[in-house]
This record gives structure tokens, sequence and C-alpha cells, in this order.
């Protein structure tokens, strides 16, 4: 139900350019498949992906042979859930059956990361596993507290040292306390500043150090949290990151108060990287692991 509602506005998006698509529609003619694809762009899919589904159903013959506006928007769903199913993306978290699951956590501030881990902490923690956090972003104080707030919310310890102090160390530290005490998963903020590329790969690039040393498979997945209510603007910041550090997975917040969600199609379209979860509030059981096709075809609902 939250997850239907938290749709309503991605959904309203789609159904109001649907419905202007075929409010005059005539016939199926090439002025109709340049509409259509105008109306794809404004859904926030992606010029990408909205050049591709158009010109693939140029091609075919279905949509000239559909005998109402009730197919003909059948086909254009069909034709984006297989384009869609077709990337075949793992959106499940990689969490190890035996022994420890590190995540690492990125995404410039404001995103809804700390929020994410939060909800990710109190739902493993309701699953009957030893949950830490790290507070590796230590250039903010004010990233420290936020944490530490969130780990008393779902009384999962957190792992801290003083602002300023190395993120690397924090992460040596919550490392060995992990293992140590026999913990299952280790989820870890970092800092997320775009703008000093090159300070963000060295430290992300140190972390990453820490952790293999002990762990050589970990982290098990780096996961980018990106606020959907930023339409476009989130896909350059998955772009940038990706330039700075591998990243498995997407945490794609805000969904309830987005009109954009169309932007999972774009995500996952031009950057082949997987939405895993997606943010449907501020409290901590608003979280969801994402289903492609579910989603998909719940904007055209
Ligand atoms: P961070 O700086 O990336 O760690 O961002 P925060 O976790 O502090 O979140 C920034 C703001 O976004 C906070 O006010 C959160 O309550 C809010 N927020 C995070 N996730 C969601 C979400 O899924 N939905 C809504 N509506 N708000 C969210």
């Amino acid at each position: 139900k939250k997850y239907e509602q938290s749709l309503t506005l991605t959904r309203k998006t789609f159904s109001d350019g649907f419905n202007e698509l075929f409010a005059n529609f005539r016939t199926v003619d090439e002025e109709f498949f340049e509409e259509l694809e105008e109306t794809l762009i404004m859904s926030d899919v992606g010029v990408d992906l909205a050049m591709e589904v158009t010109e693939e159903l140029r091609k075919e013959a279905k949509l000239v042979n559909a005998k109402s506006t009730d197919d003909l928007r059948q086909l254009i769903i069909e034709k984006i859930v297989d384009k869609f199913d077709g990337e075949k993306l793992p959106t499940k978290l990689d969490i190890q059956s035996d022994g420890l699951s590190v995540f690492l956590f990125v995404g410039v501030n404001g995103v809804g990361k700390t929020t994410t881990i939060g909800k990710l902490a109190a739902r493993y923690k309701n699953e009957g596993k030893k949950v830490l956090l790290a507070a590796a972003d230590t250039f903010r104080a004010g990233a420290i507290d936020q944490l530490v707030e969130w780990g008393n919310r779902s009384g999962v310890e957190v792992v801290t040292k003083p602002a300023g102090s190395d993120p690397a160390a924090v992460v040596f530290d919550a490392l060995a306390k992990a293992k140590a005490e026999n913990y299952d998963i280790l989820l870890v903020d970092t800092a997320g500043r775009l703008q000093n590329k090159d300070n963000l790969m060295k430290e992300l690039e140190k972390i990453g150090k820490v952790i293999k040393r002990e762990i050589p498979d970990a982290p098990h997945e780096t996961i980018l949290a990106l606020d959907a209510t930023t339409g476009q603007n989130a896909i350059q910041q998955a772009k940038e990151f990706s330039a700075v550090t591998p990243i498995t997975g997407i945490a794609l917040t805000k969904l309830d108060g987005s009109a954009k969600g169309g932007i999972v199609l774009s995500i996952v379209q031009s950057l082949k990287i997987p939405v895993k979860l997606i943010g449907l509030g501020e409290k901590l059981n608003d979280l969801q692991d994402f289903d492609e096709e579910f989603f998909v075809r719940g904007l055209f609902k």
C-alpha cells in the first residue's frame, strides 16, 4: 500500500503524458511516433531509452496493426518492460551466507544516504542479524551525530571517531570489532564530496584497501544513494560517482515525493547499474527492495 501511494506522483507523470498522447490520437504515423518519443522523454525515462523504444516500435508492424488505443498503450508498456528485463541486472543485495557482509554507501550530502543506512540496519536487526555501522563520513560532525541517532533508533551500535579523523581508520576499527564480535553486517557511511573528486577517490581507495586487507572479496556492495526528486541530475551524479569508484547498486530515495520516478529506467538503461533499494519515506520501515517488472507495470496503472 505504501508502495502504491509512493508512486502516485510518478504514475501521474506517466498517465498525464499518455492521456495527452492518446487524446488527439488519429492514426499511427510518423507524427504519432514523434509524440510518443516526446511523451517518454517528458516522463524522465531518459532520451536514450525514449529513442530506442520509439525506434524499435517504429520498425515493428504491431503498433500500426493495433485495434484500439488501449492495445497501443499495452504494446508500448510491453516494449518498455522487455527492454528493462533484457538488462538482467542483479537487484538483490549481496548478503554473504557465511561471515561478515560489508556494504559501503556513497552519495552526495542530502540525498538520503544516512537514512537509507539507518533503515537497512533496522531491517537486518529485525531479521535477527548482528549489525554494525561505521561513521566514516568524518568530514562533517553532523553526519556522525546523525548516524549515531539512527543507530540509537534501531538499537544498532555505531563505530565513530571525532570529526576530522581518517575515514579509513574508522573503517579499520569497525572491521576489527565486527570480526572480533562476530557481526553479520557492517554498513559504512562515507563522505560524498563530489566537488573534490580526487580526494574522494583517494579516500574511497584507502577505505577499499583497508577492507580488502581483512576481507579480500569485500566490499560486497558499494551502494550509491540518489535522490529521485532531482531527476536527470541524479543520472549525472551516478555517472560522476561511477568514474570515481565501481558502483554495484543504487538506492533511489524519496520516490514518495517525486514525480520523476521514471529515472529508474534511465539509470538502468544508460548506466547498467541495478537499482536495489527504494526509499519511500522518512520512517524506519520506508525502505523496499526493488522489483523491476512490478515497478514498470506500476507506472502505467
Ligand atoms: P544524507 O546527507 O545523504 O545522509 O541524507 P539524509 O539521510 O540525512 O537525508 C536527507 C533528508 O532526506 C532527511 O530529511 C531525510 O528524512 C530525507 N529522506 C531520506 N530518504 C527519504 C525518502 O525515501 N523519502 C522522503 N520523503 N524523505 C527522505
